[in-house]
């Protein structure tokens, strides 16, 4: 016959009920793995992965914020120019940073001034960035 298999209250592992001890710290009936002392023992390593896990990611957090810098600024730039020009003609194709609609501006008009899409500012163009 199988013995009866209870919880531990303790870790939670199901343990034949008869194996069951009391135990002098934590006070009550505990599996064979708590009373032996493994579950203390692997919390306790647990817990010492996770501190030195913590201890890495310092480092890793300062390169990422690198990387993350360096993608904005690499981001900003395509922002800066969101202005192309329409071969053969004056006009220019103006893709909106905000909606990414694309729309022709007239860059001696100045208009639209807004983007006829979200209604979001159209950044300032030099006629001079298109010579
Ligand atoms: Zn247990
Ligand atoms: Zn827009």
């Amino acid at each position: 016959m199988n013995p009866i298999k209870v919880p531990c209250r303790e870790c939670g592992m199901e343990a034949p009920a008869d194996q069951f001890k009391l135990h002098y710290k934590y006070k009550k009936m505990v599996c064979p793995t708590c009373f032996s002392g493994r579950t203390e023992a692997k919390r306790q390593k647990e817990q010492e992965e996770k501190v030195t896990k913590k201890d890495k990611p310092a480092g890793w957090d300062a390169e990422d914020d690198y990387l993350e810098k360096m993608s904005r600024s690499r981001r900003q730039e395509v922002e800066v120019s969101p202005f192309s020009r329409i071969p053969g003609t004056h006009q220019v194709q103006c893709k909106c940073v905000h909606c990414k609609f694309t729309f022709k501006y007239d860059p001696f008009k100045k208009t639209p001034r807004t983007c006829p899409y979200c209604n979001q500012d159209v950044p300032r163009l030099t006629t001079f960035n298109l010579l």
